[in-house]
């Protein structure tokens, strides 16, 4: 079979999971997680299970849950989406930014991807038949280059990836940026996805500026959220897609078709669940501690760190000590530390490297001890 993807391999975040397991190292790597949702949640799960919900939702999810995101989302922005043809309930922001890339476009249609930028965009923009065209992010803060965004734009330019708060940079977009963006697309035939799965995980009182915010941006963008990320079950699969009824409408032909709908249970036991706002409201104080903890230990190691300004990734830097090859150096430190990390050269098309590892901090705080006490001595 000729490869669709010929350039692309097995996920790093597989890779280094199963490194750690296979070394039983600490996972600092792939972004879940190591601890368990909240009781109430789980319990509405079986509870709905046990009531005989248990066949297929309706394909854009089921009304109450859409109406639910719709009330969360007005509460927060003071927008609302229609819930009968603007939100669709989809499996995991995977689904929703693979079925919006999918919805948009066509073969030889230009992409802005902003680098380093999370690994999912580029295959899938690769197998629509679009081209990426990449656009560095400022170092050491992940902040945009407007000027060189704006360069990139071209007569076949369709589409703009957008990430905030940022994995794996951290970086949340301010109103600056949102203005930026907005007089970029007002007058051109260019869209945005915007994927926001970190959109209640900020610091330091920063917060979180959705696309939908923008009256210009509301029009053309494709808000991708995840309840992975917000209520501690990746493993669930379950998010949604905000757009405009006539990208909606387009995007569902899409959606229905690869996975139809998304499993029942969870989404009723959501859509409970959401109605009580402290649910995410108080995530963003929940990951600082965390964030806290892991950058004060970093500080009696030898690595270079800005605190994350959002998302549940810490960055830290090692150039100026050594210029092992940061996928070599994760691997080593699986190994020889029991600590498992991401590598940052993955998220960048050129894989350049960066001298940058990821760490993961949504683990419990005994785990992030015992991680930082290993690396004490490292590099
Ligand atoms: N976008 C980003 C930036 C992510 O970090 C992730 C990983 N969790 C996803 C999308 C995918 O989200 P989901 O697990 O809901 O598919
Ligand atoms: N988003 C997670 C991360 O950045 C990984 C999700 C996955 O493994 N596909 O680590």
């Amino acid at each position: 079979i000729e490869s669709k993807l010929p350039d692309v391999g097995t996920t790093i975040f597989t890779i280094m999971s199963k490194m750690a397991a296979d070394h039983q190292a600490i996972n600092l790597s792939q972004g879940y997680p190591g601890f368990n949702a909240p009781q109430g949640l789980l319990d509405l799960v079986t509870k709905h299970m046990n009531l005989g919900n248990n066949q297929y939702a309706p394909m854009s999810g089921i009304p109450l849950l859409r109406e639910r995101i719709r009330e969360k989302v007005r509460l927060e922005t003071g927008f609302s989406y229609d819930a009968e043809s603007e939100i669709t309930v989809v499996s995991g922001a995977t689904e929703a930014i693979y079925s919006a890339i999918t919805t948009v476009i066509q073969p030889d249609d230009e992409v802005i991807v902003l680098e380093p930028a999370y690994d999912l965009y580029v295959p899938v923009i690769k197998l629509c038949g679009g081209i990426p065209v990449f656009v560095s992010l400022n170092m050491p803060d992940f902040s945009v280059d407007w000027e060189k965004v704006n360069a990139a734009v071209t007569e076949k330019t369709r589409l703009i990836m957008v990430n905030t708060p940022h994995n794996p940079g951290g970086y949340v977009w301010t109103q600056d940026d949102l203005n930026q963006l907005g007089a970029l697309v007002e007058s051109r035939n260019l869209l945005v996805i915007s994927d926001e799965v970190y959109e209640h995980i900020t610091f330091d009182g920063r917060a979180h500026l959705s696309l939908m915010t923008h009256p210009v941006l509301r029009e053309k963008t494709f808000v991708c959220c995840s309840f992975g990320k917000t209520f501690h079950v990746t493993g669930w699969k379950v998010g949604y897609c905000l757009a405009p009824k006539e990208l909606t409408a387009e995007f569902r032909k899409v959606h229905q078709f690869v996975t139809f709908s998304t499993p029942t249970p969870f989404q009723f036991a959501l859509a409970e669940y959401i109605q009580d706002p402290k649910a995410y409201q108080t995530l963003s104080d929940f990951y600082q501690k965390k964030r806290d903890l892991f950058c004060q230990g970093l500080k009696s190691t030898q690595f270079e760190f800005t605190p994350a300004q959002g998302s549940f990734f810490q960055l830290v830097s090692y150039g100026h000590l050594s210029q092992e090859p940061d996928l070599e150096l994760a691997k080593r430190m699986t190994i020889d530390y029991g600590v498992a990390c991401i590598p940052i050269s993955v998220f960048f098309h050129d894989k350049k490297d960066h001298h940058i590892l990821r760490f993961c901090f949504a683990k419990s705080d005994e785990d992030l001890t015992k991680a930082l006490n290993k690396i004490q001595s490292l590099v």
